[in-house]
């Protein structure tokens, strides 16, 4: 496969895409970012490593995050994790509560914000020093030592995170949430606010195309029934309410996160990340989505 050139004319190809979309900025300082910035990074099995612009740069991966804390959770706890939150794609905003109230306080999925809730949960209750231990496992799976939670992000999420606390106190209400309010809210916002690059990403999520192991040292972090599990339910609600037009248009097991990055696997294949900050009217980076599409289209290596 000629990757390099495909990834150059995936390049000129957004070059010409008119800028649409606009930066997330309910949470105030991923506001700040410029909405300009491109990166991709592709890891493929047998070819290396292909990229272009800004993708070395780290940005705040936000709900891409929710695919490391389930994998530490399903390690933790295996079928367990799945009592407490579904698998089926919700068709409604990521941070909605409407759903919660009628299904007794179990969220659809643990993609979406109710459900990630649930996970930090989890991870408060079974981690002896949940953000810390979280980091260092983010840390073992993508190989990077200094990973970081960005501090200003975490503590802007906190100042306008009403959404956030409304569904964990829902929850709490239907006996849905074991820990403390606080200290969930305070491990899911530092989670969100992890920081990493389009290359950084991609090396991590080749352990999801990879049937669970780390790329390259080969260690074992979920079994392949698991792995298969968590990229199923990746293409089912990995895309907010467009999960249906990714699989469509794309075709991968993926993670959008309103950061505006995009992380996606094709088993056997390859990872890939990209970023773009500027999100379509459902909160996926438009441009990120549109060269995904043409990486797929390209190369004729989508799922399908
Ligand atoms: N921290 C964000 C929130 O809870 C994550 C949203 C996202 O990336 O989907 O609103």
């Amino acid at each position: 496969m000629d990757y390099p050139k495909i990834l150059e004319e995936i390049k000129e190809s957004l070059a010409l895409e008119p800028k649409t979309g606009t930066v997330a900025s309910y949470i105030p300082e991923l506001a700040k970012i410029s909405p300009n910035k491109f990166g991709m990074h592709l890891c493929c099995f047998e070819q290396g490593n292909f990229a272009f612009g800004d993708s070395r740069e780290r940005f705040s991966i936000q709900s891409v995050s929710k695919v490391f804390s389930l994998t530490l959770a399903i390690q933790l706890l295996g079928n367990k994790v799945l009592e407490r939150v579904g698998i089926e794609p919700s068709g409604d905003p990521f941070n909605s509560l409407i759903l919660l109230e009628n299904e007794n306080g179990i969220p659809r999925n643990p993609l979406i914000n109710s459900g990630a809730l649930v996970i930090a949960d989890i991870l408060v209750e079974h981690l002896e020093r949940p953000k810390e231990d979280f980091l260092n496992f983010v840390r073992k799976i993508s190989g990077q030592s200094d990973i970081q939670f960005n501090k200003q992000v975490a503590q802007s999420e906190k100042d306008w995170g009403y959404r956030n606390a409304a569904l964990v106190n829902l929850m709490k209400s239907f006996g849905n949430i074991n820990g403390d309010i606080e200290e969930v809210l305070d491990f899911y916002f530092h989670q969100c606010a992890l920081e990493m690059s389009c290359e950084e990403l991609a090396n991590t999520f080749m352990l999801y195309a990879n049937h669970g192991k780390i790329f390259g040292t080969e260690e074992e972090i979920l079994n392949t029934s698991q792995t298969k599990r968590l990229n199923a339910v990746m293409l089912a609600c990995g895309f907010y309410d467009e999960a249906g037009e990714f699989s469509f248009k794309v075709g991968l097991p993926g993670k959008s996160g309103v950061g505006g990055g995009i992380a996606a696997i094709h088993p056997g294949n390859f990872s890939v990340a990209v970023w773009s900050p500027q999100l379509n009217e459902k909160g996926n980076s438009a441009l990120g989505m549109l060269a995904l599409e043409l990486l797929t289209t390209k190369t004729g290596l989508s799922i399908f």
